[in-house]
């Protein structure tokens, strides 16, 4: 049998808090996960605790920390299995799919409930991304997150619920895999993934979700407080109110990019009307539909996007590809 050596990285989350008497969640001074044996017998485990941050402490600084020291270990693991807190969890995946092109598997997990409270989750997802990064099945798939029996893919995934241990899901493109007691299924291979490097992070982009009645002014302000790019979560298939519209016009013609994603839970926004605030217009003004994606991981794409320098054509390119 050959033995996989796998590098867990922690970095805190409800997997690796506890309950208090009050019954309120914190962070220990121990990470409750750090003592746990894996119950498989082929695997040699390296723990690090990278972090015991809460994951709303988690930023593209972390996320690049984590890229950096997975590329360190790429020469001497067979997979990387990183625990996070669950609310920033899609964020941390994405930008590792993005920015990673290893092959061994990259597997992220975390939990609903802390380490003592009733039907706590963690230590069974923890065991799951183990046997989802041993599975030869798992290579070349790009990041993965493994949560209640099911595996799904970086670019897709989201948190669905605050408070159900099956909280992740992937509206658009469906779970990609299942674990059974004794199996790993994919039931799916991606499309070609778009890796592009990153070295820094240090970029202003907000994301703004439109609403009914949505005007102008604070794209305007926006403007004058010299940000880098903006991400617009905008209606149904990327539209906006004509006020908005005509504050994505200000934003452009001041050379800054603005992406365009739906705040529909499901479905890809792309240009399909042709009036003032109408997708159809607003791509014709020079803003980026990006596909498939959600505000936040539009945000992450677009900071990978300015970092490697892209602008017009290319930057559009980049992000308007799945
Ligand atoms: N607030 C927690 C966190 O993201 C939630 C969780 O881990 O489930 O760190």
């Amino acid at each position: 049998m050959t033995i996989k050596k796998i590098l867990v990285l922690h970095t805190g989350g409800t997997i690796s808090m506890h309950e208090d008497q009050d019954g309120d969640v914190e962070t220990g001074l121990e990470n409750p996960l750090t003592g746990v044996k894996t119950t498989l017998p082929n695997v040699d485990l390296t723990v690090e605790s990278i972090f015991n941050l809460p994951s709303e402490h988690i930023g593209p600084v972390h996320m690049l920390q984590l890229q950096r020291r997975i590329l360190d270990a790429e020469d001497n693991f067979d997979g990387v299995v990183i625990t996070h807190g669950t609310d920033t969890l899609e964020e941390t995946s994405f930008f590792l799919d993005s920015t990673l092109s290893v092959d061994f598997p990259i597997v992220m997990t975390g939990a609903m409930r802390s380490s003592n409270e009733l039907g706590s989750d963690g230590i069974y997802n923890y065991q799951s991304a183990l046997r989802v990064a041993v599975n030869d099945g798992s290579r070349n798939r790009g990041v993965l997150v493994v949560m209640n029996d099911e595996i799904h893919a970086a670019r897709f995934v989201t948190k669905t619920h605050t408070t159900n241990v099956a909280t992740f899901g992937s509206p658009i493109s469906g779970t990609m895999g299942l674990l059974t007691k004794r199996q790993v299924i994919y039931f799916y291979n991606l499309p070609h993934r778009h890796v592009l490097p990153i070295t820094d992070v240090q970029k202003t982009i907000p994301v703004l979700k439109a609403y009914a009645g949505m005007d102008g002014q604070l794209l305007e302000l926006l403007a004058a407080s010299h940000i880098d790019g903006l991400v617009i979560e905008a209606l149904g298939a990327g539209n906006l109110s004509r006020e908005a519209a005509t504050g994505v016009l200000y934003l452009l013609s001041r050379h800054i990019p603005v992406v365009i994603v739906s705040r529909s839970f499901n479905g890809v926004a792309e240009p399909v009307y042709d009036y003032l605030g109408g997708g159809v217009q607003l791509e014709r003004d020079g803003a980026i539909f990006a596909t498939s994606i959600n505000g936040q991981k539009a945000r992450l794409k677009l900071l990978i996007g300015l970092n490697n320098q892209l602008s017009d054509n290319d930057l559009y390119d980049y992000l308007h590809q799945l």
